[in-house]
């Protein structure tokens, strides 16, 4: 297929190399020019950038992907001057694979919808790792049939593909999924703080738990306390990984959309003040599991 790719930061370049590298042709656009040309250089002639949103489909192409910071960069690819929808895009696939508030990715649908476009928001989980392995999971909200025929598409950047139900559902699975998991990380650090500092031994504690009721990714995949896992963040000095500050983002996402919707989630919005001081006291780069860094001495 020919493809256009807007937004070729941490994800989106390896997302981007994957589908070269399934065969597709890309048209790519991003705003910083040291990306726009790292991509072209390594795809030689099957890839070609575009001097503005708009420009990518200049050419005819068959689907978009956009892989973006959050929802203003959203809009203003899709609804700006020179946006992707200020130009043709009937019979269109736009796909738009950033983490955005559900409610933003149903007005950006509803837009695309009514100018003949068919777009779908398939946000990821997997990290920079999943994109560069081509392993990340995709969660996808929109026409069932859209997916269909894009799943082998998406296939080539990810492993599992999800359907989710219609437009917006994608961000929906996205915002859950991952205020259960800043929701679950600070419990096991709490728990991990605690026993050790009644006198466990932070593997002897990690192993109970690993077998016992409180068991969870963020215990037995992720253990924030130093030194129970290997090759993991609280290994390295939570380098690498998932950011504190993009963990602060989706839990924003998360209670922002249970505002708007009136629905409580207490855990949720205490998450995100707890990631938000932790963010505050200088620590948003570190990896997520350093906040067990708020319940322990040094
Ligand atoms: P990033 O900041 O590395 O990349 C974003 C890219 O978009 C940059 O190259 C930037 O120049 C470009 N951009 C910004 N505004 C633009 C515009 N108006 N037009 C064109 N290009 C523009 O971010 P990332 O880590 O690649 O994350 C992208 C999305 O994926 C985010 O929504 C993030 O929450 C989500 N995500 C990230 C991870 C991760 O581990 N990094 C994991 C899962 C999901």
């Amino acid at each position: 297929m020919k493809l256009g790719f807007i937004g070729l930061g941490n994800m989106g370049a390896p997302m981007a190399r994957n589908l070269l590298k399934a065969g597709h042709d890309l048209v790519v656009f991003d705003v910083v020019q040291g990306n726009v040309d790292a991509l072209v250089q390594h795809g030689q002639d099957r890839a070609t950038a575009a001097a503005t949103p708009a420009a990518v489909l200049a050419g005819g192409v068959d689907a978009v992907i956009t892989m973006l910071p959050a929802a203003q960069h959203v809009k203003s690819v899709y609804l700006g001057n020179d946006g992707l929808l200020s130009a043709n895009v009937k019979g269109v696939v736009l796909i738009d694979s950033s983490t955005i508030d559900p409610m933003s990715a149903r007005e950006v649908a509803k837009v695309a919808g009514d100018k003949g476009a068919l777009m779908l928001d398939a946000p990821v989980s997997g990290g920079t790792g999943g994109a560069e392995a081509g392993t990340l999971t995709f969660m996808v909200g929109g026409e069932e049939p859209i997916f269909n025929q894009m799943k082998p598409l998406l296939q080539a950047m990810g492993k599992n593909i999800v359907y989710c139900g219609g437009a917006g559902n994608g961000q929906v699975a996205k915002v859950a999924n991952n205020m259960l998991l800043g929701i679950s990380m600070i419990g096991t650090a709490e728990a991990m703080a605690l026993g050790v500092s009644l006198g466990m031994d932070p593997k002897v504690l990690a192993g109970i738990i690993n077998t016992s009721s409180g068991r969870c990714w963020s215990s037995d995949t992720y253990n924030p306390y130093p030194g129970v896992l290997e090759n993991v963040p609280s290994s390295r000095g939570y380098t690498g990984g998932f950011g504190s500050d993009l963990m602060l983002k989706d839990l924003g996402l998360a209670t922002e959309a249970a505002k708007l919707s009136k629905q409580p989630v207490p855990l949720g919005s205490l998450a995100q003040q707890i990631y938000q001081t932790f963010s505050m006291q200088g620590h948003g780069g570190l990896d997520f599991s350093a906040i067990i860094k708020m319940f322990t001495k040094k």
